[in-house]
């Protein structure tokens, strides 16, 4: 186990990272941010981003203040609540205002909470120093390949510089930024966590080489997630039958790459508005309307 012993001490009070922890920790999602700055072929823009969540899932969104709201009364009846992630709708980076609008606000009133956010990692390089103001737990990126041409198959295109750039080149951009924003990240000090999306016939055999050089440029945990596929959440590329990796595909996959990183092998890719201890959502519990009868 190659983590040093305060990154050790983080991973086991975090209900994502350690199997047990998730017992006693509570985490709770966002969704403040509803626009996408990329097009993966896997996402289904009427849906959650699937870069951390479960696709097929529709999350109330709220804005900054109503987020705030929900995170206090949420903290009020979950003594666990520990952690407080943006996930999106769309990315969260894509909409710097209101995710920093919230965070800005949870730092001042809410300091004992962690905060966490995921993103493809597009306007990481952008993002980091406002990042680092904050109380940032740890930042997820989702990369799913450092090959512009495996990219070109996952990103019909990315929306850069006011341009929509189609295939390889605009894969090709989207991969620099990714890897600048993790060496970033880990120049400061900031615990990173990769996210994968296995596409099996796509990805899938590229994978282990991208769980080694995360690993070098300091990412201190690799998630391997399989892509969902199910016919309601669309197609893939507009092909029928691009299928989600099995149960062993997707296990012999996260043993190839725990030869050199820490795996994490229990993420639920919970809603962008998930709420309570992993394993159960209490999202129900805190609707809009319900937590202004609060109030
Ligand atoms: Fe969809 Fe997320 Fe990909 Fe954006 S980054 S296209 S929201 S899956
Ligand atoms: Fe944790 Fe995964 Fe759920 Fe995020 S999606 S809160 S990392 S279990």
């Amino acid at each position: 186990n190659h983590l040093p012993d305060h990154i050790r001490e983080k991973v086991q009070n975090h209900p994502c990272y350690s199997e047990d922890a998730h017992h006693y920790f509570a985490r709770m999602h966002v969704a403040v941010a509803p626009a996408c700055n990329i097009q993966c072929h896997y996402c289904n823009r009427k849906y959650d981003c699937a870069n951390e969540s479960r696709p097929g899932v529709v999350s109330e969104l709220y804005t900054p203040e109503q987020a705030v709201r929900k995170v206090k009364a949420v903290a009020a009846t979950i003594p666990q609540m520990t952690v407080l992630g943006i996930a999106g709708p769309g990315d969260p980076l894509a909409n710097p205002e209101r995710t920093f609008a919230t965070f800005r606000m949870l730092s001042e009133q809410a300091p004992d909470i962690k905060l966490c956010v995921s993103t493809n990692g597009l306007a990481l390089p952008e993002s980091v120093e406002e990042l680092s103001k904050h109380n940032i737990d740890h930042v997820t990126i989702t990369i799913n390949t450092v090959d512009p041409d495996i990219g070109a198959e996952i990103y019909p295109w990315v929306f850069w510089k006011n341009q929509r750039i189609k295939g390889r080149a605009g894969a090709e951009i989207l991969i620099e930024q990714q890897q600048r924003g993790l060496e970033m990240l880990s120049e400061r000090g900031i615990l990173t966590k990769i996210n994968s999306v296995m596409i099996p016939g796509i990805n899938d055999k590229h994978l282990v080489e991208v769980s080694k050089i995360v690993k070098g440029k300091g990412a201190f945990l690799h998630n391997v997630m399989p892509l969902i596929a199910e016919a309601e959440h669309g197609t893939f590329y507009g092909v029928m039958g691009q299928r989600g990796p099995n149960a062993e595909e997707l296990q012999e996959l996260q043993d190839a790459c725990a030869g050199d990183m820490n795996m994490m092998r229990h993420c639920r890719q919970c809603r962008a508005d998930a709420v309570g201890l992993l394993g159960e959502d209490r999202g129900a519990e805190f609707t809009l309307d319900k937590i202004e009868a609060m109030d």
